[in-house]
């Protein structure tokens, strides 16, 4: 959606990057490795095949104070929390009218956060730690979640992770399947790390993971979209290992040569293919319409995610995959509404579907409407109404 959406969504995956060592630092290096991360510094170099360049800072927060910090780093990128609240509810990602930001699901779920900028790392406390930071760091949930964000941080020595979100060349879809790669790597190490865990280890982790679970406010729409580079990441880094089976650095090489749109990540055939988005023209404003973002791209997972609860999975991932290319319009209304016009164009063959499955969605969104345009292109326009009169 909104570019201001995406990059949030980035920034927010950034921070679940970086951490090491001392509460209370900000920037720069660290000059030791904090005594409590030594054996996961070790294990993750030898399970990512790097060596770390220089140690890093690592902190571990309490609840209220990570929380904080997380929405603080996924505001810092993008500022129009209202606005981005305002058009996922549009498109019918989340229904609450004050708490459905991703800078706030991404604090609410978000258990770690690597930051490029600051090469800092911090991570959660398990609910239940004492309070002194050497048990917090003991805690199994929170190693497993600092070997994580130590391969973020490893990852952007070798790589510059900072490009990530950093180049406004780069488009939506380029940030996202980047940093879904970004993700996969650090996941692999951290599922490496789970695998040696001692049962005990496991169980005390799994605990901690279910009483998280619970504490959770739900947000739906906007958290599966949060969680889609993670999930999308993994499958789709197994699925290019898999034509490679002589290249051990698949990782190293994906990192080089990333993902460029969401449908490569979501469908690696597409990426192995080289199929690439098309240009779009973004849909122009109608007079008493006035711009409020820059135009942005909207992909085929996202495309996906709207239509699933009113069309059915199959439906919304037939539509994903027949995505070729978008442009959004981020735009006001006379009276304040905010809305946005989206232009997909489409794979011949599945316009028809495509067109109908979107005109399905927008009959069940609060306020939208769904157009062919005869040409390949479909549009969708949706407005937020949860703040008229
Ligand atoms: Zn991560």
């Amino acid at each position: 959606m909104a570019r201001r959406l995406l990059t949030c969504v980035a920034a927010a995956l950034l921070l679940v990057g970086v951490g090491a060592g001392v509460s209370g630092a900000i920037g720069g290096n660290a000059a030791e490795w904090d005594p409590a991360v030594v054996d996961l510094v070790a294990f993750v170099e030898a399970e990512r095949g790097l060596r770390f360049e220089h140690p890093v800072p690592v902190a571990v927060l309490r609840d209220d104070e990570f929380a904080a910090e997380v929405g603080r780093a996924a505001r810092s990128a993008d500022a129009d929390d209202g606005r981005q609240a305002a058009e996922l509810r549009a498109l019918g990602l989340t229904s609450g009218h004050d708490s459905g930001t991703l800078a706030n699901v991404a604090a609410d779920r978000y258990v770690g956060m690597y930051r490029p900028s600051t090469g800092r790392i911090v991570v959660r406390a398990a609910r239940s730690a004492p309070a002194s930071t050497p048990s917090l760091m003991a805690s199994p949930a929170a190693r497993a979640t600092l070997v994580h964000e130590l391969t973020h941080a490893l990852d952007d020595q070798h790589h510059d992770l900072a490009r990530l979100g950093g180049s406004r060349a780069e488009t939506d879809g380029e940030r996202f399947a980047r940093r879904a790669v970004i993700e996969a790597s650090a996941l692999l190490v951290e599922r490496a790390y789970l695998d040696a865990m001692s049962q005990a280890d496991r169980d005390a982790h799994d605990r901690e993971l279910e009483a998280r679970r619970r504490a959770r406010t739900k947000h739906d729409g906007a958290a599966r979209l949060l969680a889609m580079p993670y999930v999308a990441g993994r499958t789709f880094v197994d699925a290019v290992a898999a034509t490679r089976p002589q290249s051990p650095g698949v990782i190293d090489d994906l990192l080089r040569m990333p993902p460029v749109s969401e449908k490569q990540v979501r469908w690696p055939e597409t990426f192995l293919a080289g199929e690439r988005p098309v240009h779009v023209d973004a849909p122009a404003l109608r007079e008493t319409e006035r711009r409020t973002a820059e135009a942005s791209d909207v992909g085929a997972i996202t495309l996906e995610t709207v239509l699933a609860p009113h069309v059915g999975d199959e439906r919304a991932a037939a539509a994903g995959r027949s995505w070729r290319g978008s442009a959004a319009t981020h735009y006001g209304r006379a009276d304040g509404t905010a809305c946005l016009r989206i232009a997909f164009a489409i794979a011949g063959a599945a316009v028809v579907a495509t067109a109908g499955a979107v005109a399905d969605a927008a009959a069940r969104l609060p306020d939208a409407t769904a157009e062919h345009d005869g040409r390949g292109r479909v549009v969708l326009d949706a407005c937020d109404v949860s703040r008229r009169r």
